[in-house]
């Protein structure tokens, strides 16, 4: 499977952040979790056809996590979709979903399957569930009630060993299937030829987490147990842990821990504070709790098997190169700084130890890079090593700097 970020902002969009949503592609078909406003846009730019939704997956009714179902529904409406959609979120989506498709006058050509979940949740439910895959929803630990999920591959059945089925007399297409489905079979001569001699061990399905918005809970833990992938959000770093108590939201901390617990493969943090212009800076943090964690980027797939999937989907625009050569803030800015090879508008940074890391940075980058490709090696995690351009950026962007908020005047309001 393969998992592509849309948006990784929280509830203020940014200039290169945009409002949560997750995209998450198997063998063809696409899995939305959250639908932030602009979402469909971003599925474009990422390269995944809208047309390929199975289902959108909703976490809480908070605008920015899915201000983009509307818009999103009414582009498959003029795409002539005929087959059906699931819709899964939180008790009144049904009712919100059905009243703006009467007050825009549209009259859908395909079905909407929903399933809504009741705010009495204490535990785990199957929310979708078909041949291969199923997700199930668990409470989380928000300011009002929000769900995560988990998208779990079933597992697929071992491999039969036909040539020694048939050496131990093995034959006839029942005994096969027999064998296959676990059961012992006895031959005309009374002896018993045993299933686990033939059938190999059933290979175990890949699994993805979706984590946003809530504070540490055991529960965000069982979603995640093992998993390969868990998406958790991390608004806010360690420094303002209070704050994301306060507002039910995660620190990097928290994340890390939940990872850790979990035992899953690989972090990957998100759903970002504005304040935080350089997420790199998060993910240290991050790090020094759980180490195979990366950031999300909008826009840039992670593969769960590289080998098979890179090439998949390919970006139609060009990704953000954060921090790229310049070491600056925003996406942008540094992109600039980059394709110009010259300093643009920076803005001054309070402590300014950035600023003066940075003119060091081509040379202490290849070392650090070498040093931290070691350590990563250790880990020897597949999915982890699916990525080394960007592994590359962050050693040098994690030794120096600290994070920075803005200035109280910026313009960001909740967060
Ligand atoms: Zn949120």
């Amino acid at each position: 499977m393969i998992v592509v970020p849309l948006g990784v902002a929280s509830a203020t969009p940014t200039a290169v952040r945009h409002l949560p949503s997750v995209a998450l592609w198997r063998e063809g078909s696409v899995f939305l979790f959250d639908c932030g406003e602009n979402a469909q846009m971003r599925m474009l730019q990422a390269g995944i056809k809208r047309s390929k939704i199975e289902a959108v997956f909703i976490s809480h009714f908070d605008i920015d996590h899915f201000g983009g179902l509307m818009g999103l529904l009414a582009t498959l409406q003029l795409q002539r979709r005929d087959k059906p959609i699931s819709l899964i979120g939180p008790k009144g989506l049904k009712e919100f979903v059905e009243f703006n498709l009467k007050f825009s006058n549209i009259d859908l050509n395909f079905e909407v399957k929903y399933h809504e979940i009741d705010e009495d949740l204490d535990d785990a439910e199957r929310v979708f569930d078909d041949e291969e895959v199923y997700v199930e929803a668990r409470p989380l630990n928000h300011t009002k009630f929000c769900v995560g999920y988990r998208f779990q591959e079933k597992d697929r059945p071992g491999k039969v060993d036909a040539d020694k089925a048939e050496q131990m007399g093995i034959n006839k297409d029942e005994q096969f299937k027999a064998l296959k489905a676990g059961e012992d079979v006895t031959l005309d001569d009374g002896s018993v030829v045993k299933s686990y001699e033939i059938v190999g061990h059933p290979r175990p399905g890949d699994s993805f987490a979706y984590v946003t918005d809530t504070e540490y809970t055991p529960q965000a833990v069982k979603l995640a147990m093992n998993t390969n992938i868990l998406y958790h959000e991390a608004t806010f770093g360690k420094d303002l842990a209070d704050k994301a108590k306060e507002t039910g939201h995660s620190s990097t901390a928290d994340a890390a821990r939940v990872a850790t617990e979990a035992q899953t493969k690989l972090l990957v943090i998100g759903h970002f504070s504005a304040r935080y212009t350089n997420e790199h800076d998060l993910l240290k943090e991050a790090r020094d709790g759980f180490y195979p964690a990366w950031i999300a980027n909008e826009l840039r797939p992670i593969f769960t098997d590289p080998t098979h999937e890179r090439g998949i989907i390919t970006p139609k625009v060009e990704l953000n190169e954060l921090n790229k050569k310049s070491g600056g803030g925003g996406g942008s800015r540094g992109k600039k700084s980059y394709k110009g090879g010259s300093k643009k508008k920076f803005r001054s940074r309070k402590g300014g130890s950035r600023r003066s890391s940075s003119g060091s940075s081509s040379s202490s980058k290849s070392s650090d890079s070498g040093s931290s490709y070691k350590k990563r090696k250790k880990y020897g995690s597949s999915t982890y090593s699916a990525n080394i351009k960007d592994k590359k950026d962050d050693s040098d962007s994690s030794k120096h700097r600290k994070i920075t908020p803005r200035s109280s005047y910026d313009d960001f309001d909740r967060f």
